[in-house]
């Protein structure tokens, strides 16, 4: 339930609606907005709550929250949520770009990309030092000595580090090193991962999984927002189809769906969306178009020799060049890059 304040409500009245909805066995979550205050009441349904909460000073009226996914819901915040780390931003007035190597692989490798992405116009460095790999006979990722690289790159260029973590108990060790926590699409479902990253405080870009429907991806969100962490971004990163054309089928409706059903920021990968570098463009400027918040790409300076996804990683000049093109899409639909 959403417990609507009467606008001008005061900390007192706002005060004992929390502690009234404690008091019911629910957990109270407040959300204060531009207008009023509303207070969602979560948990299972209590006979008699709603009456409870009527009748409580301050309180204009008590409506139900019909999305199974409660905190992520546009039903209990309609304005959207702006998540920041450094320079890099979604949800606000400009679309942030994360651009990077699949897997950071040598100091001189990330520290080329980093600039150069950097200077293309880029605000967050993506990389994976621990890397979720089909096969175990694969490049797994340089783990800690990665993760250093990624802040030694931070600490010359400025731009905010997204890099993956894979397990609970990763999670201390990668928030040392990161401004942004990711989780990777075969984890979305990963529910102790979820909570640990919750709680470790930072802002977190949780991938789509593969094979999720839109529900279970909010859900999956909703599992981080409940430890009270709210700086949840979400990322189309492309769905398996019986389409073999492309690596995954990206599907862009996505970004308009969610805009209607959460105030989430969110962001879209077409590089492992299509799997394809001569796509990723293209499909860049369409997420753009489409109302993405943010983008997320693959760059490699030698994409021939990369240890992961070198197919789907741009080089550093078609990096630059998409982000000529996405800056003049942006423009045209009133959004900056
Ligand atoms: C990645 O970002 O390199 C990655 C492994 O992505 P996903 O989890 O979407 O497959
Ligand atoms: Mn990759």
């Amino acid at each position: 339930m959403i417990v609507v304040m009467q606008p001008g409500a005061g900390k007192p009245a706002i005060d004992a609606v929390i502690e009234r909805i404690e008091q019911l066995g629910l957990r109270s979550h407040v959300i204060v907005g531009v207008e009023r205050t509303v207070v969602a009441a979560l948990g299972e349904k209590r006979d008699g709550a709603k009456q409870a909460l009527e009748t409580a000073e301050g309180v204009e009226k008590v409506v139900p929250i019909l999305a199974p996914y409660k905190m992520a819901s546009t039903e209990v915040k309609k304005e959207r949520t702006r998540v920041a780390a450094l320079d890099f931003e979604v949800g606000g007035g400009r679309i942030g770009m994360v651009a990077g190597p699949c897997s950071v692989e040598s100091r001189q490798q990330i520290l080329d990309v980093a600039h150069a992405v950097k200077e293309a116009g880029a605000t967050g460095l993506r990389g994976g030092a621990f890397k979720p790999r089909t096969s175990p006979y694969s490049f797994q990722g340089l783990k800690e000595k990665g993760l250093e690289l990624l802040a030694l790159a931070r600490e010359e260029t400025g731009l905010a580090v997204v890099t993956e973590v894979m397990a609970p108990e990763q999670v201390a060790l990668v928030a040392n090193y990161a401004d942004v926590m990711q989780v990777g699409a075969r984890n979305m479902q990963n529910y102790p991962l979820l909570e640990a990253v919750g709680e470790c405080g930072l802002p977190i870009l949780l991938k789509r999984g593969p094979s999720a429907t839109m529900e279970e991806f909010l859900l999956a969100a909703e599992y981080i927002l409940k430890t009270g962490n709210t700086r949840v971004m979400l990322c189309e990163r492309g769905i398996r189809t019986f389409e073999d054309h492309t690596r995954f089928t990206l599907p862009l409706a996505t970004v308009p769906y969610l805009h209607q059903t959460t105030h989430l920021p969110i962001v879209v990968d077409p590089s492992h969306g299509t799997g394809k570098a001569s796509l990723v463009a293209t499909m860049a400027r369409a997420a753009v178009a489409a109302g993405a918040d943010g983008l997320m790409v693959e760059v490699h300076p030698d994409p021939g020799k990369a240890l992961s996804d070198g197919f789907q990683a741009l080089t550093l000049a078609a990096f630059r060049q998409l982000m000529v093109e996405c800056r003049k899409v942006a423009t045209a639909v009133g959004r900056e890059l």
